[in-house]
């Protein structure tokens, strides 16, 4: 490992323990690789598992690694096309087993920090599925809540904005104008401080850049 990986190892390490005066679990891996056998490791067999909206979990691999898996009952959000498709789709995902998701942001002493547009992602982190598993990579650690919130709003909505061909003020300056358009995906900006449930939520964290 170079220093950089070892930098981040020590650092992760120090995240985790503050995790843990939160009620949440926390686990660090060098690569997504090693990070998704893990996750296919802990969730049982005959588990329902579902899964937010990420540019992480998707490119490591993890959504189609559980979807290809005939030991897990995959729920995919993509399949509900309308609205009333949608609103069944939720109510379905409140009651899995297992919910996947990244963070936008996650602060030195253990808070997560998410937009949502729809809410349904930050809804499962804040309750329904019986475990959440956010998987973030390095980058996306901030010294504190302030630097995490301009983090959410001055790169990681923009960037996720493009990406989703949103008509947002945001796409065309390359950080947050504080909108209120309709394509907004930062209706909701959700801190988790703390797991209500002991060890509901764990946060895997990973020592390459992922998502944004
Ligand atoms: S509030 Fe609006 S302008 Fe700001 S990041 Fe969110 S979508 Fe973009």
């Amino acid at each position: 490992m170079g220093y950089k990986e070892d930098s981040y190892k020590i650092l992760a390490e120090q995240i985790i323990q503050k995790l843990k005066e939160r009620n949440m679990d926390g686990a660090y891996f060098a690569t997504a690789e090693q990070c998704k056998n893990e996750i296919l490791q802990e969730i049982p067999q005959g588990a329902s598992v579902t899964w937010g909206g990420s540019v992480t979990i998707t490119d490591m691999g993890l959504i189609d690694a559980v979807k290809s898996n005939p030991g897990m009952i995959a729920k995919d959000r993509m399949t509900a096309k309308t609205p009333e498709e949608k609103r069944t789709f939720y109510s379905q995902q409140t009651l899995c087993d297992y919910f996947l998701m990244s963070t936008n942001a996650i602060t030195l002493d253990g808070q997560l920090v998410n937009i949502d547009g729809a809410g349904g992602r930050v809804a499962c982190l804040i309750t329904g599925p019986s475990h959440v598993f956010v998987i973030a990579g390095m980058n996306k650690v901030e010294s504190d809540l302030d630097a995490a919130m301009k983090r959410v709003r001055n790169f990681a909505a923009p960037a996720n904005n493009l990406r989703l061909s949103h008509n947002t003020p945001c796409t065309k300056a390359g950080r947050c104008c504080d909108c209120l358009t309709s394509e907004c995906i930062c209706n909701q900006i959700v801190v988790t401080r703390r797991s209500g449930i002991a060890g509901r939520i764990k946060v895997f964290l990973i020592g390459e850049t992922l998502g944004y």
